[in-house]
Parts: structure tokens; sequence; C-alpha cells
């Protein structure tokens, strides 16, 4: 649910810059290609809808892949509270906060750097 939140918050968030982006971009190409209409315009609306994108799919993936799910798709490692890598079986998984304000921990494997699953940070 929260996640479903977040995904609304961003798409109204990246679509107030494209709608100011866009008249702009459309009178520019109207226009017969203002170049500065279109840089501006094109900013307004690319840059911002790249990182909507970046963030849903993100998000989509925190939502997705979580210890539930691992546990779930790959049942044979995960033994108790022993969790071992998919790919190549090592048992020591680390945990790694992940940067850019998101929240969330990354659990990978030591030995080859795989990506097992995420979990929100606590607190
Ligand atoms: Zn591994």
């Amino acid at each position: 649910m929260k996640y479903t939140f977040q995904k609304i918050f961003i798409v109204l968030f990246c679509s107030v810059f494209v709608m100011i982006g866009a008249p702009s971009l459309i009178n520019a190409i109207q226009g017969g290609g203002n170049l500065f209409g279109l840089v501006w315009g094109g900013m307004f609306v690319f840059i911002p809808l790249s990182i909507a994108i970046f963030w849903l799919r993100q998000l989509s993936r925190f939502q997705k892949m979580t210890y539930v799910w691992y546990k779930t798709v790959y049942a044979d490692n995960v033994q108790g509270n022993k969790v071992s890598c998919f790919v190549c079986g090592n048992d020591s998984i680390h945990v790694r906060a992940l940067m850019n304000k998101t929240f969330h921990r990354e659990h990978f494997c030591t030995q080859c750097g795989k990506t097992l699953y995420y979990s929100p940070e606590q607190g």
C-alpha cells in the first residue's frame, strides 16, 4: 500500500513538470523548431519522465523482491533463518543500505555479488 502511494506521488510530481514543459515543447515544434523552446521544453518533459520511470521501476523491484518473495521463489535456498544465494549457493549474505534516500537495504551474496532481495529500513 505504501508503495502504491509513493508511485502515485511520483507520477503526480512529474506530471507537474511535464505540464509546464509540454506546451513550450509543442509551441517550439509548431513554431518551426525554436531551439530554446525545444531544449527548455524537452528538459521539462524528458528529465522528469526518465526520473519517474527510474523510480517506478526501482519501487516495483522493492515491492516484488522481498524476503517472502525470495522464500517462495527459491524455497531451496531458505532453510529456517539461513538464506543462501540462488546463483552460487554461498550462504554468506550481507546487507547494505541503498543510497538516494530509498530507505531500503539490499541483501546480496558476498561471493558472486548477486542481489537476492530487498528489505525496508527499520525505524
Ligand atoms: Zn552468490
